[in-house]
């Protein structure tokens, strides 16, 4: 007995798989499904988080749908992700946002931070929201750094507290058979199977989408779009050591290393979203979670919408749009940041840690310690 349906179907798929194995060779998923015999609940939400989605298994799949046995696994495992990002969501209240429009309350989060910003600035001098301000110090004319930093800071810690809260969940459900240890070595090359997404590969041709020919399209804009993540945050963490440690106040001169970073990171999640949301919009609907494509759009929309921002920021800060643009990004930014763990985010931590598990897994099967 299983706690939900697609579960019960996930398991009763498992089972076929595990006695054809034609597929071992594609993915993760295979290989771990081999590992066991019965699957807990822990573990196949172990198994759909370690799944990419990349179609292979249903192309080449002799029992796939009209044949009787109606296997899908890239659709079943899908939808059973899907439902695993509630059911380890935490605080447990607001698991029921994953289900929610999540474009909705993140625009209308954005909207809220930035009127604020409008409503603070207006308060104290509404000159200053239509000025142009130039050299170091300029973004602070519209609000106080720490009150700024403040707004972003409490964001961004609630949604760290809210990921570890989460992925500590989902780790201990998925803990047996190997437990709860895990080395370096299982963690290197868990971040080396992420950073390449080495499982969306189809087994090698690439991944499927809209028919019968794989490309590697959704890899790249993937990549484009983690990269260019990565960049920015790298970019917020350079710019806050420059204030804090060296007493340089944004904003800084494009040669400088925020400056450089943030653009090329804004260019990553400029074109990255873009491609993936195409790459949605014509995807074959029988390999996806049909139900649950507004939380994985309101996510994309939300990182493209955060890189415009910021982009549009950097090329007008000279000019009088620096401060409503200005208010718009950071508002942007919040809501990010708020609605990071309730939303399709949270598909790179699991896949992480599963990630981690199965690495885990095949150096203990391989007779490591
Ligand atoms: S997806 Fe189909 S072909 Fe692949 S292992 Fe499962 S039953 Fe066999
Ligand atoms: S869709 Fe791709 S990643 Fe997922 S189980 Fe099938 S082959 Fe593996």
């Amino acid at each position: 007995m299983h706690g939900t349906k697609i579960l019960t179907e996930t398991d009763r798929l498992m089972t076929v798989c595990n006695s054809c194995r034609y597929c071992e060779g594609l993915c993760a998923v295979f290989p771990a499904m081999e590992m066991r015999r019965a699957f807990s609940d822990g573990d196949l939400n172990y198994l759909a988080n370690l799944c990419h989605g990349c179609g292979a298994c249903y192309t080449d799949c002799q029992f796939s749908p009209p044949h009787e046995f109606n296997v899908n696994v890239p659709k079943t495992l899908a939808i059973a992700r899907a439902e695993s990002y509630a059911a380890y969501a935490w605080p447990r209240a607001f698991a029921g946002m994953f289900a929610r429009n999540g474009l909705v309350i993140s625009l209308i989060a954005a909207a809220s931070v930035a009127a604020f910003i409008f409503g603070f600035a207006a308060m104290n001098d509404r000159a200053v929201l239509t000025g142009v301000h130039t050299g170091p110090g300029a973004f602070y004319k519209l609000m106080p750094h720490n009150a700024m930093a403040a707004l972003v800071g409490v964001a961004f810690l609630y949604a760290i507290v809210a990921l570890a809260m989460s992925m500590r969940a989902f780790w201990r459900d998925i803990g047996e058979p190997i437990g709860m240890r895990t080395n370096a070595k299982a963690l290197l090359q868990a971040i080396r199977d992420a950073g390449e997404l080495r499982y969306l590969d189809g087994g090698g041709v690439g991944c499927f989408n809209e028919d019968d020919h794989p490309t590697d399209r959704r890899r790249i804009f993937h990549h484009l779009t983690f990269y260019g993540f990565a960049l920015c945050f790298a970019a917020t963490c350079v710019a806050t050591l420059y204030h804090y440690l060296l007493a340089r106040e944004a904003p800084y001169p494009w040669w400088d290393l925020p400056v450089v970073l943030g653009t090329l990171g804004g260019l990553g999640l400029l074109i990255g979203p873009i491609g993936l949301l195409a790459a949605k919009s014509k995807r074959d609907p029988v390999l996806t979670d049909e139900e649950r494509t507004g939380m994985d759009a309101a996510f994309i929309l939300m990182l493209f919408l955060t890189s415009l921002t910021g982009l549009a920021l950097l090329l007008l800060r000279e000019t009088a749009a620096m401060g409503p643009l200005l208010a718009i990004h950071i508002g942007v930014v919040f809501a990010l940041f708020i609605t990071m763990p309730y939303g399709k985010f949270v598909h790179g931590i699991y896949r992480f840690v599963a990630l981690v598990r199965y690495a885990r897994e095949r150096q203990v099967m391989a007779g490591g310690e």
